[in-house]
């Protein structure tokens, strides 16, 4: 007999008829940089933020690190990055020749531990760099506190926190710049790409500007064709207007997304959290309240070394699983060749990295994959229980 089994990725775009007849507009016009849409998807996006500017990029990564060097983030300066990030947060800062100095989790929400940060800080330390882990806001109030007293800039690692609001603000607005991302496995997508937003408008020029090779007339400015200046040591980060297509529509439909994403994870949550062998982390929290990016279940002691097992075990049920993040970033070996790795210092981080599943809660699935979801776990759990 064949076993029932469904197909529920971790993440899939959604993308339907309008996207792509759109693509094939773009196509067959004759501008495919630079142009209306680009600026169209910047003012969705503000829309959506409520930010005041929106800075359109090749990329998260990219932003970023634009973020950085238009904050003159440079060699010789620190920057306190979270441990449980993905690899980007710290490859921007390492980019710009300045230091990442990493700092622990709160076990709670993943989130860096305000409590951890203060002793970190130095003489050199020029910005503290936040992820919203997995979309749940930071602890803003606690993180500004300290970031005034000392002169911190504030960058946001947006990239899994579209929709996510921090006492009604949101997220990328809470700081001096927040960073989004368009992968494809991210809540709205353009293949690749990504967004900065601000309230700084002299931050957003100089971002502008910066992200165009430095170049001091955009291309609908100048006088002359083909007529400009370099002012700046600039980069080409621009978003193409095949992405921006793309980004226009599918920020139409974030809140339809976020609400599918809603339901999926409180019910999963509801559920999975009767379950003593494991913790679920939470998706809210004061009057934070996140954007469900998926749901990440934490193994008891008891479970830890059977993970692998677990996960193989779903994956054989065709419903997807990711790690959120695979390994602390200074665990990375990139980073623990050139700072070496102190373990007791990223306990939590580790935690995270080393016993946890990611599961889906896109708008790519619905209840009924929800509860085929959670049928699998508690049997796979009551078998690895018999067994024991
Ligand atoms: C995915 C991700 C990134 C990288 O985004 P790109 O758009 O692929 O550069 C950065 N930070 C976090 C927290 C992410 O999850």
């Amino acid at each position: 007999m064949k076993k029932i089994t469904r197909n529920i990725p971790f993440g899939y775009p959604l993308l339907d008829d309008n996207e792509k007849k759109e693509i094939i507009k773009v196509l067959s016009g004759y501008i495919l940089a630079h142009g209306p849409r680009t600026k169209k998807f910047e003012e969705e996006f503000c829309k959506f933020t409520r930010a005041p500017y929106a800075v359109s990029v090749s990329s998260c990564t990219s932003g970023m690190h634009l973020v950085y060097e238009a904050l003159n983030i440079s060699k010789n300066d620190e920057v306190l990055v979270p441990a449980q990030t993905h690899v980007a947060t710290a490859h921007a800062v390492e980019h710009t020749g300045a230091k990442p100095i990493f700092i622990d989790c709160d076990p709670a929400t993943g989130n860096i531990d305000p409590n951890k940060i203060e002793k970190k800080i130095t003489k050199k330390t020029k910005a503290i760099v936040v992820v919203h882990f997995l979309g749940l806001p930071v602890d803003f109030i606690e993180i500004k506190k300290i970031a005034k007293k000392y002169k911190l800039k504030i960058i946001e690692d947006c990239a899994l926190s579209l929709g996510a609001k921090a006492n009604g603000i949101h997220t990328g607005l809470l700081g001096d710049a927040g960073v989004f991302s368009f992968y494809p496995v991210k809540h709205i997508t353009t293949g690749e790409g990504g967004m900065i937003i601000t309230k700084n408008k002299n931050l957003a020029k100089k971002l502008k500007i910066l992200r165009a090779l430095g170049v001091d007339k955009s291309f609908s400015e100048r006088v002359l064709p083909g007529m400009y200046d370099a002012k700046f040591l600039g980069y080409n980060y621009r978003l193409s207007e095949l992405q921006s297509a793309l980004g226009i529509h599918q920020i139409k439909k974030i809140n339809f997304f976020l609400k599918k994403r809603a339901e999926n994870f409180n019910y999963l949550y509801k559920n999975l959290s009767k379950i003593s062998s494991l913790r679920v982390l939470p998706s809210s929290y004061k009057s934070y309240k996140g954007s469900f990016y998926c749901l990440s279940i934490i193994l008891n002691k008891e479970l830890r070394n059977k993970r692998k097992l677990i996960i193989t075990n779903l994956n054989k049920k065709g419903i997807g699983t990711s790690i959120y993040y695979p390994q602390p970033v200074p665990r990375m070996t990139y980073y623990k060749k050139k700072y070496r790795y102190l373990k007791k210092d990223f306990i939590h981080s580790e935690e995270i990295s080393d016993c946890s599943i990611c599961l889906p809660v896109g708008p790519h699935i619905n209840l009924e994959d929800c509860k085929f979801m959670l049928k699998n776990i508690n049997l796979i759990l009551k078998k690895i229980h018999e067994k024991n």
